[in-house]
């Protein structure tokens, strides 16, 4: 079904005709529990519509999402920390490649997982984060983090790494928060961004099993349109790969358990929480961009 509509504007091309994706799975009101980092409500969105020039998914029934936020609790995002941080110092060494000291911000810093890891980098890190009790658990670390979300009137630029890992596909205002972002770079310094990609191969395979349609998620992009929005807000790609995420084998099994049948699961021997293995399912998108210089 095409819908041409002058209500709904395409976040990354303007657009304005789109194709109905998905309806909604809203049926009674959200709360902060449907946009826990670690729930398992795979396959539940709100209504998703397709532009048909860019092909940008984006949900069209959900948009005052950071109140969701900032009354997020999460233990199990917090029991899994040790793995997090693994793949957090994994992935500062990646874009140490790129820049590899000065001055960090981490937005969407959770509990400041990845502000410690690039702090032990010899980074001067902070971070921003809308959950409270995220922010709480980052500062009973003495973590530099602030509460809030990105402008914040306590970060003050320029920045040397702005990471934004697993946000952008949150925000219902991706090109200005772009926007934002650039000019709190300096000119040398580099964006390092993390997504899911809409169009890898377990999107497709998995349908509306896969987990990264959730509620939390009211952007879905591709490489192609994550491009044109990064360009447009004036950044030049200088790498896209895709990131690889480390898990215990026992977090694995109870993930890889909830796509069956509740009288099927099991719980898993404590053995398999000490090992923790690396996994690159080929569907996020991992970009390094420098912001273009007027000359
Ligand atoms: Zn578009």
């Amino acid at each position: 079904m095409r819908k041409k509509t002058n209500t709904i504007t395409c976040w990354v091309c303007g657009g304005n005709e789109f194709t109905l994706k998905k309806t909604s799975d809203i049926s009674t009101d959200l709360t902060s529990e449907n946009f826990a980092i670690t729930n398992f409500d795979y396959g539940k969105t709100g209504e998703l519509q397709q532009c048909i020039s860019c092909g940008f998914i984006q949900c069209t029934d959900l948009d005052a999402v950071v109140n969701f936020y900032e009354d997020l609790r999460d233990e199990e995002y917090e029991n899994t920390r040790n793995e997090r941080k693994l793949q957090e110092q994994k992935l500062v060494k990646f874009f140490s490649k790129y820049k590899n000291k000065g001055r960090l911000l981490d937005i969407g810093a959770g509990s400041g997982i990845m502000v410690e890891a690039a702090l032990e980098n010899g980074f001067v890190a902070e971070g921003v984060e809308p959950s409270k009790w995220l922010q709480q658990n980052a500062q009973k670390r003495n973590l530099p983090v602030y509460q809030g979300v990105f402008p914040h009137p306590k970060i003050r630029g320029p920045f040397d790494v702005i990471a934004l890992v697993d946000v952008i596909e949150h925000v219902t205002h991706p090109s200005s928060l772009l926007t934002d972002i650039s000019e709190a770079l300096a000119n040398e310094g580099i964006l390092v961004l993390v997504t899911p990609d809409v169009n890898s191969i377990a999107a497709k395979v998995f349908r509306y099993k896969w987990w990264h349609y959730r509620f939390a998620h009211i952007g879905y992009f591709n490489k192609k349109n994550l491009t044109v929005l990064l360009e447009k807000a004036g950044f030049s790609i200088v790498k896209m790969t895709r990131p690889s995420w480390y898990f215990t084998l026992k977090y694995l099994g109870v993930r890889f358990l909830s796509f069956f049948p509740k009288f099927i699961r099991f719980s898993f021997p404590g053995i398999l929480d000490k090992i923790v293995v690396p996994v690159n399912l080929r569907d996020s998108i991992l970009v390094v961009c420098k912001k273009k210089i007027q000359k």
